[in-house]
Parts: structure tokens; sequence; C-alpha cells
């Protein structure tokens, strides 16, 4: 199995819903999101996926993100804007983006996203 990951960075603001702490106060986060894809057999040109085509679909993730107050950016005005539901949030708008970027079979791994240094959550499929 091969395996390729991009990562980029984005600055958002958000607030927890149903939580007692200091994150249901309006604060902002430096976050990290890890894009991780995985397929059995390379393309003819040596590649799994082209970094390029990977972070080009990200990119255009993270602009509806980027400097936002996430809770105001759909489906988070509903959805709960924790780090969990970011990590899923990107593997389902990547899903669909993916099919068709490569001439083999690949799909997501999983989306890792750090909301500091420390805290870290994930989803994979
Ligand atoms: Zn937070």
């Amino acid at each position: 199995m091969f395996e390729v990951a991009v990562e980029k960075t984005f600055a958002a603001g958000h607030s927890l819903r149903n939580y007692k702490g200091k994150c249901e106060n309006v604060h902002g986060h430096n976050y990290r999101v890890r894009v991780t894809i995985e397929g059995n057999s390379l393309a003819s040109n040596g590649l799994l996926v082209d970094f390029v085509d990977i972070k080009k679909e990200l990119v255009a993730i993270i602009d509806r993100l980027d400097h936002q107050f996430i809770n105001d950016v759909e489906p988070f005005t509903v959805l709960n804007p924790s780090a969990e539901n970011l990590a899923k949030y990107f593997y389902d708008e990547l899903s669909g983006k993916l099919s068709g970027r490569s001439e083999v079979p690949v799909s997501i791994a999983e989306v890792r996203i750090w909301e500091t240094d420390t805290s870290i959550a994930a989803y994979r499929g």
C-alpha cells in the first residue's frame, strides 16, 4: 500500500456549543490539516496522486474557513466546530474531489487536524 500526505495551515475562530470550559468562549486557533491518501498501485508516472492536485482541493476548502468565525460557516452554523467535526468535514468534502485526480484508485486514509501542537483529532472513513 502506498501513502502520500499533504499539510496546510489556516487561522480561524470558533466557540464550542454545549461545552463548559474555556472553549465555549470565542477564541482562535492556528489549525494544521494533514490529508493522507492511500492506494495499492501507482500511476504510469510513478505517482500515487500529484501533491499539487491534493493541495489545490485542500486549499479550496481551507479558503472557506481561513480567517473566518467557523460557527458562521455552513455546516458549522448547526454542527459544533470541534476538531473532530472539522476532520470529518475535510474528509467528506475531499472524498468527492479525489476520483478522477489519479489514473489509479485512491482513497483518503485519514484527515488529521491539529488545533494546537498537542491537541489532535482525526477522521478515517
Ligand atoms: Zn478551540
